[in-house]
């Protein structure tokens, strides 16, 4: 059972998130043409065996987006924080 810290709310089962995706895809923005670049951000992913930035919703407790930092290989979690940019 993988368990994850959320900052909000504390270490809870991994049951309780709904897995977001690859936290370091950085998408194109609107206004970019290159098919080529949406084809990378909406496709091609690489598969990791070590730490890995994902993202991860706390959808039974604080719906907050997290930044979980996951070994592929051991499921170990060396960090969680916030998706959002913090103001402060
Ligand atoms: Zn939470």
């Amino acid at each position: 059972m993988l368990r994850i810290e959320c900052p909000c709310c504390g270490p809870r089962d991994h049951d309780e998130f709904r897995y977001g995706g690859n936290a370091s895809v950085v998408r194109p923005g609107h206004d970019d043409p290159d098919p080529e670049a949406w084809y990378r951000y909406v496709y091609v992913r690489e598969n990791p065996a070590g730490l890995h930035p994902e993202f991860w919703q706390h959808v039974m407790g604080c719906r907050q987006w997290l930044v979980v930092e996951r070994d592929t290989r051991n499921h170990a979690i060396a960090s969680v924080s916030f998706a959002r940019k913090s103001s402060r």
